[in-house]
């Protein structure tokens, strides 16, 4: 009952135009399955084998989110059923993506990731790359991907001003760049520690897994 009420609780929180992705990785089935008896339908993991398990395993009518830094070689056990990408962080792997899509006669929705941290750990584009990237033929000429938006992780720090900082810079990032990509819909950023922050920073769906599943070993 627990995450049935922690979802309930989080969701009575969230605006009708923010998404929640319940951050599953590394729970059990069942975990999930609780989950999804309380209505939730969009789950994400951050390591591709796990999730394919996971897919396997559980209702069809889940939409899969890949949350985690992603290898070349693992896209093409997700391209048959992964919903949306956020971590995408170069053009080889949206290349990879396109490819493995195009085998199974799908357009793959992504999400580009941005460097908006302080910590050099966290992947991403900086904003000239995001603005090249744009411009550059080969990321046109790609049929099989969509690119809905971008995702982006704060600085992990108690300081709430300079997380606030850096959602609201990539905010105004998305706002800035969307013309160029003939628009953008999709703003994901805020996790359990900082979602309210993000929300009010203009994020359109949060990451939210410790607060709904409890913590992870
Ligand atoms: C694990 C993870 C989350 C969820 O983190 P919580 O603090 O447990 O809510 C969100 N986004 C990404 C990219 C993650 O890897």
């Amino acid at each position: 009952m627990t995450i049935k009420n922690n979802l309930k609780r989080i969701k009575a929180e969230l605006p009708p135009h923010v998404e929640l992705v319940a951050v599953s990785k590394t729970k059990p089935k069942e975990d999930l399955l609780e989950a999804y008896g309380a209505g939730q339908r969009i789950f994400g993991e951050n390591k591709v084998q796990e999730m394919t398990r996971k897919w396997e395993a559980l209702p069809k009518d889940i939409e899969w989110h890949m949350i985690g830094h992603l290898q070349r070689n693992k896209v093409k056990y997700m391209a048959p059923f992964v919903a949306l990408v956020h971590g995408v962080d170069s053009l080889k792997l949206l290349k990879e993506i396109n490819k493995q899509a195009q085998k199974h006669q799908r357009v793959i929705s992504c999400l580009l990731q941005v460097h908006i941290a302080e910590e050099d750990t966290k992947f991403g584009f900086d904003e000239a790359e995001l603005a090249a990237l744009a411009d550059d033929p080969e990321f046109k000429a790609l049929q099989h991907v969509n690119v809905k938006g971008l995702m982006g992780m704060a600085t992990f720090t108690d300081n709430m001003d300079q997380v606030r900082r850096e959602f609201r810079g990539l905010k105004q990032l998305f706002d800035a760049l969307a013309p160029k990509f003939g628009g953008l819909e999709t703003l994901s950023m805020g996790m359990s520690g900082d979602y309210a922050v993000a929300i009010a920073e203009g994020s359109t769906m949060v990451r939210i897994g410790s607060s709904i599943f409890g913590a992870r070993n």
